[in-house]
C-alpha cells in the first residue's frame, strides 16, 4: 500500500486555553507533512477575525500550507472579498469557498441582501481575481438541500467549472459511498480532484448527532460496534480501527489524498496516519 498524501482542518481557538491546544495539535501532525492545514470559518460567519488571525499566525510561525474557509454567510460581496484580500495580504492564497450554513437556530440559507446568494457566484469572484487556489465541499452522502443526488453532482460540476480546483467531501462512513460519487462524478464529466474527507471519531455522540445534522448515512453496524465499544470502554481502539479500515479501503480503491478533520484533537488521526504508513518526516541532520 502506498503511503497517500494527507492534509487537516483545524478550527480556530476562541480562547487561549483552545489556542494551546490548536498548537500543541500542529506541533503532533506537522511532523507528517501534510499537503496543506486548514481552518474553518464558524456557522453563520462567527468566527471571520478569529479564522483569519489563526490562518495568518499558522502561516507565518508553522511553515505549513495554509488554507483559509470562507463563507458567504452573513456579508455582503464587498466584506467578503475584504476577507479573501485579507487572507492574500498574510500570504495565505488557499480557499476553501463555501456557501455556508446559517447562524445556529436560522434554519435555511438566506443570502446577506448585498451579498454572493451561493456558492458558484463566490467562486467565480475569487476566480476572477487570479489569486487563489479554489477547494470546494462535495457530498458523496447527498448534501440534505439537494433536489436529488444527480443534482447535487451538477451543481458540484458547477463550482469545479466555476473556477474551483478541488473538492474535498463530507465525510462518510464506508469506501462504497466515496467509489459511488466519484463514479458519478466521473460520469458526469468531473475530471478534477476528489478528495475524501475522514472523521476520526473521538466522540461517538457528538459524531453521530453531526451525521445527522448533515445527513450522513450512518450504517448500523457502525451504531452497533460503537454501542458495544462504549459499554466496553473500548471507544479508541474502535474508533482508530474504523478509521483505519476505511483509510485503507478507500487506498485499495485508488485514493492517493485524504483529508482529516481533526476537531483539534491530533491522537488519532496521527494513529491512523501512522498505521497507513505517513510517518514523519525527519530532516538527516536530526537524527545523525
Ligand atoms: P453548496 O454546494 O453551494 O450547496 C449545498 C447543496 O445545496 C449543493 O450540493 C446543491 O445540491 C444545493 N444547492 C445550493 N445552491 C444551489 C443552487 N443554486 N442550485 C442548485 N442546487 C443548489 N460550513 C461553515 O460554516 N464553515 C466552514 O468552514 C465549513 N467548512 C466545510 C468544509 C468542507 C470540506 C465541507 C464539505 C463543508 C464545510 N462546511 C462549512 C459546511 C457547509 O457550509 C454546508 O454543508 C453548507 O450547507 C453548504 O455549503 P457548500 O458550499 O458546500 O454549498
Amino acid at each position: 500500500m502506498t503511503a497517500p498524501q494527507i492534509s487537516f482542518e483545524f478550527f480556530p481557538p476562541k480562547n487561549l486555553e483552545a489556542s494551546f491546544r490548536l498548537w500543541d495539535t500542529v506541533q503532533v501532525l506537522a511532523p507528517l507533512a501534510p499537503r496543506f492545514v486548514s481552518v474553518t470559518y464558524g456557522a453563520g460567519g462567527t468566527t471571520r477575525e478569529l479564522t483569519r488571525d489563526a490562518v495568518a499566525t499558522l502561516h507565518k510561525s508553522s511553515g505549513l500550507n495554509v488554507a483559509a474557509h470562507l463563507t458567504c454567510v452573513q456579508a455582503s460581496r464587498e466584506e467578503t472579498l475584504a476577507i479573501a484580500d485579507s487572507f492574500a495580504l498574510a500570504g495565505v492564497t488557499d480557499i476553501v469557498a463555501l456557501r455556508g450554513d446559517p447562524p445556529q437556530g436560522a434554519g435555511h440559507f438566506t443570502p446577506h441582501p448585498g451579498g454572493f446568494a451561493n456558492s458558484v457566484e463566490l467562486i467565480q469572484a475569487l476566480a476572477e481575481t487570479g489569486k487563489f487556489a479554489i477547494r470546494v465541499g462535495a457530498y458523496p452522502d447527498i448534501h440534505p438541500e439537494a433536489a436529488s443526488a444527480q443534482a447535487d453532482i451538477d451543481w458540484l460540476k458547477a463550482k469545479l467549472d466555476a473556477g474551483a480546483d478541488e473538492a474535498l467531501t463530507q465525510f462518510f462512513f464506508e469506501a462504497e459511498t466515496f467509489f459511488r460519487f466519484r463514479d458519478a462524478c466521473a460520469k458526469a464529466g468531473i475530471d478534477k480532484q476528489i478528495t475524501p474527507g475522514i472523521l476520526p471519531i473521538e466522540n461517538w455522540k457528538g459524531a453521530r448527532n453531526f451525521a445527522r445534522r448533515c445527513g450522513t448515512y450512518i450504517p448500523a453496524w457502525v451504531e452497533d460496534a460503537f454501542d458495544k465499544a462504549t459499554r466496553d470502554g473500548r471507544e479508541d481502539l474502535l474508533a482508530t480501527a474504523i478509521c483505519t479500515e476505511l483509510c485503507s479501503e478507500l487506498i485499495d480503491g485508488g485514493v492517493d489524498k485524504l483529508h482529516f478533520y481533526t476537531l483539534n484533537r491530533p491522537e488519532l488521526t496521527r494513529d491512523v496516519c501512522h498505521a497507513l504508513g505517513v510517518t514523519p518526516k525527519v530532516a538527516l541532520q536530526n537524527v545523525a
